[in-house]
């Protein structure tokens, strides 16, 4: 663990630290260039959470790619699943014939996931895979098929490394759990 990072006043610990994040995207990357080798892939990062998780990412896939946004909203401000999902902003350009590569940042009840597939497969995607930096599957109420993981954890409400509370803390370098009394 590096020596400058600091805990912030609402975070009870570190759950993974930067340096794991960096290896495990490493992995995820030569994974992912394997499995689309001689391909093309549209990168699609589900904002606002999996903006660093993308970007550190893409990064680490040696496959031509391209990059679109698609933004949607399900908690509001509360930590806990409304099942309410809403896009704020739609894909930039057709997936029609395209491979594409959904980025999300962590599946809690799997609805948020689970709807943006059912939409984006509307659209007639020559293929699509997930990859999600968290994966929580004690709260599964939807089924979702997850190609590529970053971390399985437990049931526990984490921030950081573009996950946020209450809006905030999506800056800190590593992924930690909030203290209850934040909660
Ligand atoms: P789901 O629809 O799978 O229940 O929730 C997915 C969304 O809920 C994620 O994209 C994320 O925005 C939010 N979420 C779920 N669990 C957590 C968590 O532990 N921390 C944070 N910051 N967001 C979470």
């Amino acid at each position: 663990m590096s020596e400058s990072i600091r805990l912030t006043p609402q975070i009870e610990r570190i759950l993974i630290s930067p340096e794991q994040i960096a290896v495990r995207i490493k992995e995820l990357g030569a994974e992912i260039t394997r499995d689309y080798a001689g391909k093309e892939i549209v990168i699609l990062c589900i904002l606002k959470g999996a903006f660093l998780f993308t970007s550190d990412l893409c990064r680490s896939i040696g496959v031509p790619q391209k990059l679109d946004f698609m933004a949607v909203s399900s908690y509001g401000d509360s930590t806990r699943s409304s099942g309410i999902v809403k896009i704020d902003k739609d894909l930039s350009e057709s997936i029609q014939n395209q491979h594409v590569l959904i980025v999300e940042d962590i599946i809690d009840t799997g609805l948020t996931l689970s709807y943006i597939e059912k939409i984006l497969l509307d659209r007639k995607p020559a293929s699509i895979k997930i990859c999600v930096l968290c994966n929580k599957p004690s709260n599964l109420q939807q089924h979702v098929k997850v190609d590529y993981c970053g971390f399985t954890i437990e049931n526990e409400f984490v921030v950081g490394y573009g996950l946020d509370f209450k809006g905030y803390l999506r800056n800190l370098p590593y992924i930690g759990v909030v203290k209850k009394e934040y909660r």
